[in-house]
């Protein structure tokens, strides 16, 4: 299947490029294909547990040309963005394939891209990765893990507190996602925190220069080679009504990271130890791009430098929603630059169809798109993302 761009996984990132690509007459299906690894529509928000209700996640910014839907901020958000998302692919009508899980990408002798999938090879001018982190949660490794009796769990396999009722959950990690579900399990149950770092704490709204600061510093380190941080390292933990109600019950006082795992709990050096049932690894996820180790991007730090939203070591190749723009907002501005760069790189098939009705009131153009963005919204940052303790 010959084609000119290949855009991996169907998140905000994978949805937004798809969006501009069609905005910039790329033609679905023979222009450019969304090759999706999940079942149906919502990127990692399929994915999140019940509690996560749309009134306290961060802020889920639109996608480009259809706004989010007015939703009781009481549902969960997998339930919202999961519809919104389906909603969107088919009102642009938009050429997802799923389940395609991306097995590999490889070079091939006559300048284009192999895409490697069950479902077969696709052969193309130029890639945009939108995979995000999900699919790749961070375990830690330590002494003794494997012998521990009880059951250890990570972020990406929790579904719901109630699980944990009368057993001791060690809760490890002092990221955002760490302290939430800290606070929601520590209502039902005893628990035991415990983080790498001290926490460091904002009070009041994250504004937007702390917003600009904290993208401004991840995206420093791509630049440079680096693996990108964890972004609530750059921005503190925000002290919600249900982290503050958590703080006054006395569940957030943190241990430092013990040294062992135990066949019954966690110990320390000194002598310390604590029993568990439970050990809930908060620790955060990595850029899901093992599927790209053909292309050899990384440098030998291990990270990949990145120009805007391409790599260094090959101009196809661009990182949507990697790095300095891991958030629902960063991933729309980055899908944006990511097709303009490739339309000056390669020369794109044209569309052949005009655009499909769709949306609200049908597709809008991108400066419609844009000005529906709004100003200031870069206060919004990806603060769930990789937290790392
Ligand atoms: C608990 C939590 C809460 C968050 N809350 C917010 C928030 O409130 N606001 C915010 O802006 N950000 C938030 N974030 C960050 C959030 O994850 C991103 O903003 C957003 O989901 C990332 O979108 P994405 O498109 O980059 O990745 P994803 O949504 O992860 O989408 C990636 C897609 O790629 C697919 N995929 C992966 N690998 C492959 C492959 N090899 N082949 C084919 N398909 C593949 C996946 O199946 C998935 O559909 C949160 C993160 C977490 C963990």
């Amino acid at each position: 299947m010959d084609i000119d761009v290949v855009v991996i996984g169907a998140g905000q990132a994978g949805l937004s490029s798809a969006w501009f690509l069609r905005d910039r007459g790329v033609a679905p299906g023979d222009g450019f294909v969304v090759l999706d690894g999940n079942d149906g529509p919502g990127g990692a928000w399929r994915h999140r547990w019940d509690s996560l209700r749309l009134g306290t996640v961060h802020r889920i910014h639109p996608l480009p040309g259809m706004p989010l839907p007015d939703a009781d901020p009481d549902r969960p958000a997998r339930e919202v963005v999961a519809g919104y998302y389906g909603a969107y692919e088919r009102a642009f009508d938009l050429p997802v394939r799923r389940p395609v899980p991306v097995r590999a990408v490889r070079p091939r002798d006559d300048g284009r891209l192999a895409v490697e999938t069950p479902a077969g090879t696709w052969v193309a001018r130029g890639l945009i990765n939108a995979t995000g982190t999900w699919t790749r949660p961070f375990w830690p490794s330590y002494p003794g893990q494997a012998s521990f009796r009880g059951r250890q769990l990570h972020t990406a396999d929790y579904r719901s507190r109630g699980e944990f009722r009368g057993r001791h959950v060690v809760v490890v990690g002092g990221g955002a996602s760490g302290v939430q579900l800290l606070a929601e399990i520590s209502e039902i149950t005893t628990t035991t925190w415990v983080t790498r770092r001290e926490p460091v704490w904002h009070d009041g709204p994250f504004d937007e220069d702390a917003g600009r600061a904290a993208v401004a510093r991840v995206e420093q380190r791509v630049r440079a080679g680096l693996r990108p941080e964890s972004v609530v390292s750059v921005t503190g933990l925000g002290l919600t009504p249900a982290v503050a109600a958590a703080r006054d019950r006395g569940a957030l006082v943190r241990l430092p990271m013990f040294d062992r795992i135990t066949p019954a709990g966690v110990a320390w050096d000194d002598g310390r130890s604590v029993r568990a049932d439970v050990i809930l690894w908060c620790t955060g996820f990595r850029a899901a791009l093992d599927h790209l180790a053909p292309l050899h991007l990384r440098e030998p730090s291990g990270g990949i430098t990145m120009i805007g939203t391409r790599t260094a070591r090959d101009p196809r190749i661009h990182l949507v929603g990697y790095g300095p723009s891991a958030s629902t907002i960063g991933a729309t501005r980055a899908a944006r630059t990511a097709v303009h760069d490739l339309r000056h790189l390669l020369p794109l098939a044209p569309a052949r169809a005009a655009p499909p009705p769709g949306g609200r009131t049908g597709p809008m153009n991108s400066e419609e798109a844009l000005a529906m963005e709004g100003a200031g919204a870069l206060g919004e940052v990806p603060r769930d993302r990789a937290p790392t303790g």
